[in-house]
């Protein structure tokens, strides 16, 4: 269901304006306004949803599939020697925008991104301990 408010539900009616680089019956892929490196772009799925807990299964299939192609495009297309694919949900994770994205980032050997992730050491039986948590 389009949400009226919604940037991203915008786009995809072709209400705001956006450049395009594939498109299907359910999904839509486009550059970011603000890439982190050349080539980066979005991939959405036409039908709202706000994250990943939202998104039915089938539709984030299609959108995974539309990254893959994407993907294919930026190594074949613009010679790039990595790609990350980010998705981030609620405002703890980065999400800004509220409807489901997936960032295909480009990535070159000498590009300047730099993920502020820090691996950390864990205390002894820290990983077990999480991990029955997980497992519920
Ligand atoms: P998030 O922070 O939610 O993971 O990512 C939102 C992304 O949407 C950001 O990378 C931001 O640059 C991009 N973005 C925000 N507004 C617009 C817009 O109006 N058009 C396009 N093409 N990208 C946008
Ligand atoms: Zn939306």
């Amino acid at each position: 269901m389009a949400d009226d408010d919604c940037l991203f539900c915008r786009i995809a009616a072709g209400e705001l304006p956006a450049e395009k680089l594939d498109e299907d019956e359910h999904t839509l892929s486009f550059m970011d306004i603000n890439p982190w490196t050349r080539g980066h772009a979005l991939v959405i799925p036409k039908e709202h949803a706000r994250n990943i807990h939202d998104i039915s299964d089938e539709s984030l299939g299609r959108v995974m599939s539309a990254a893959k192609r994407l993907a294919t495009r930026v190594r074949d297309n613009l010679g790039a020697d990595g790609i990350n694919l980010l998705n981030s949900a609620e405002p703890a994770a980065w999400q800004t925008v509220f409807h489901f994205h997936v960032h295909v980032i480009p990535r070159y050997e000498d590009d300047p991104l730099r993920l502020p992730g820090q691996p950390m050491q864990p205390e002894e039986g820290e990983l077990a301990e999480v991990a029955a948590e997980l497992r519920g």
